[in-house]
């Protein structure tokens, strides 16, 4: 049975951790961490397919300067322990990342 229906819309979310409600990107990219607390859902195998099938919380356990990308947030599934880089969304003009949070995650070793 299928469980997700991919239909290529970009569409917010709302964070299961928090609860924020999270916009799509203003620049039309897929948001695939909350924006308040960063963490996320491991549903997906490529970014924006939603086609993997452990659905459990994605934890943020680091962020790290990337030279093309800015920030790039690193998740750790609590599910499966799969560990997934997402780019960070410090620059969107709507709902940026707490940089707060990033800055704190930055300074923590990568796993
Ligand atoms: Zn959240
Ligand atoms: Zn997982």
């Amino acid at each position: 049975m299928k469980r997700f229906t991919v239909t290529g819309r970009n569409v917010g979310f709302r964070c299961l951790r928090c609860g924020t409600e999270a916009t799509p990107l203003a620049n039309g990219s897929v948001r695939n961490h909350c924006p308040a607390c960063l963490w996320s859902l491991h549903v997906d195998v490529h970014p924006g397919d939603r086609a993997s099938d452990c659905g459990a919380p994605l934890e943020p356990v680091a962020v790290r300067p990337h030279p093309r990308k800015g920030f790039v947030v690193v998740h750790r599934c609590t599910g499966c322990g799969a560990v997934r880089e997402n780019r960070a969304a410090a620059d969107d003009p709507v709902q940026p990342d707490d940089r707060d949070l990033l800055i704190r995650l930055t300074a923590r070793p990568a796993p």
